[in-house]
């Protein structure tokens, strides 16, 4: 069973709820998803078969207010993220689509009909729905779209493709953002209205298990009652990647501790030159660092969680800590690949696995490039992105 990394007893600024809200993902990654991840990764499948369970457990919309494991804390849904990637980024992913990217704005920018149909369904993970807001031409640049919603009668009429839409091919509701008279507004588009469909996009060598799709809308009519009432302009689909991106911040800390432990656990048993891997000098030295980065990244973490409980937490704050954390546990992940000499290219090991995921979780929510950046931006006054 996967014990997680705490040098700085972390542990002892957890509720009694946060920490048994963590164990119980935790039992659940282990039992119910580790026995099957290498056949899905293998397949580049997702394991929609666990979908319902997420909801069973209360993961899905985890901290709206009414919805999920009710009255939980920052903390506590920072775990919940830590020990779902310490599984996949696949199943992390999953889980901050559905709650950070689609019910997070139904419930903040939609109509009372809105959240009433969707999220008892998003919840209980009978619906999956999906956050289509990159297109092939705009990712970084998501205010460039050239997706497009004109008013016709009833409803509205909706053209053009988004990209890399996790969720895409599964979901039973696609969240697009399209601009209407110039304006970017959300539009909830159902399976099987004429005119759109969802394509997998085949060839992935990261987030194999999840399912990643193009999205095309050819006059896609949606009826009135499906546009986000609340939500208008950027800062709309802004304000849900800022939620989901703090759990990115707890999210990787949980692949970097499984990585961790793995090359720990190899590296006392493994004999090189007559004695054990973990006895050499050189070793003992990235177990340090690795230790000594993923610390730093808790401790962010968690003052990250601080702020955001007492509604101080700024953007740029969280541009600091998805950047310093992904690309921590990317640097964690190729380390301990290494570690494991050949044995670390396969996926009889999971440090591979979680290394080539987290290349996928630098470049989405924001890239390492974008967030930093922000950051510029933030220090200087001076915005070097556009
Ligand atoms: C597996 C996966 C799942 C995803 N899921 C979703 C999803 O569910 N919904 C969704 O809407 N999107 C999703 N995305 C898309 C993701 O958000 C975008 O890929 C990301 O924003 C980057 O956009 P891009 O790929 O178009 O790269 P580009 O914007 O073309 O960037 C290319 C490179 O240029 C750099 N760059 C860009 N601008 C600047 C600048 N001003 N200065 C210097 N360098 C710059 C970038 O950092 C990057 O290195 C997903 C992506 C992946 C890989």
């Amino acid at each position: 069973m996967f014990k997680g990394i705490d040098y700085y007893d972390i542990e002892s600024e957890m509720t009694p709820k946060a920490r048994q809200v963590r164990d119980m993902v935790r039992e659940f990654v282990e039992k119910e998803f580790m026995p099957h991840i290498r056949q899905h990764y293998r397949a580049g499948t997702f394991p929609v078969d666990l979908v319902p369970r997420m909801g069973e457990l209360g993961i899905l919309g985890a901290e709206l207010p009414g919805y999920g494991l009710k009255d939980m804390d920052s903390i506590a849904y920072g775990l919940i993220m830590q020990e779902l990637e310490r599984g996949d980024s696949t199943l992390r992913s999953f889980a901050s689509v559905q709650s950070a990217l689609v019910m997070y704005p139904i419930f903040h920018f939609g109509s009372q009909p809105q959240k009433d149909h969707w999220l008892p369904l998003l919840e209980s993970g009978k619906a999956i729905g999906c956050f289509g807001l990159t297109e092939p031409e705009f990712g970084s640049d998501p205010g460039g779209m050239k997706c497009t919603a004109v008013k016709s009668g009833d409803g509205y009429v909706l053209n053009g493709t988004k990209m890399w839409i996790t969720n895409g091919s599964l979901s039973n509701v696609a969240l697009v953002w399209a601009k209407l008279d110039g304006v970017i507004r959300g539009f909830l588009v159902e399976r099987g209205t004429p005119g759109f469909s969802a394509n997998e996009i085949s060839g992935k060598l990261s987030l194999r298990a999840s399912a990643t799709a193009s999205l095309v809308m050819r006059d896609v009519l949606v009826p009135e009652a499906n546009l986000l009432p609340e939500a208008r302009g950027l800062k709309g689909p802004l304000s849900c990647l800022n939620q989901a991106r703090y759990g990115i911040v707890w999210g990787v800390l949980g692949a970097a501790m499984a990585c961790f432990e793995e090359v720990l656990e190899y590296s006392g048993k493994r004999q090189v030159f007559g004695r054990p891997l973990a006895a050499r000098q050189l070793t003992q030295a990235k177990l340090a660092d690795m230790l000594t980065e993923i610390t730093k990244g808790q401790l962010l973490a968690l003052q990250l969680a601080k702020l955001r409980e007492s509604g101080r937490m700024r953007p740029e704050q969280v541009s600091l800590a998805k950047r310093n954390n992904t690309r921590m546990a990317l640097e964690i992940a190729r380390t301990a690949r290494g570690m494991l000499g050949a044995n670390g290219i396969t996926d009889w090991y999971q440090s591979m696995r979680h290394m080539c995921n987290l290349e996928s979780v630098d470049t989405y929510e924001g890239t390492y490039e974008i967030h930093t950046l922000a950051m510029g931006r933030d220090l200087t006054g001076i915005d070097a992105i556009s």
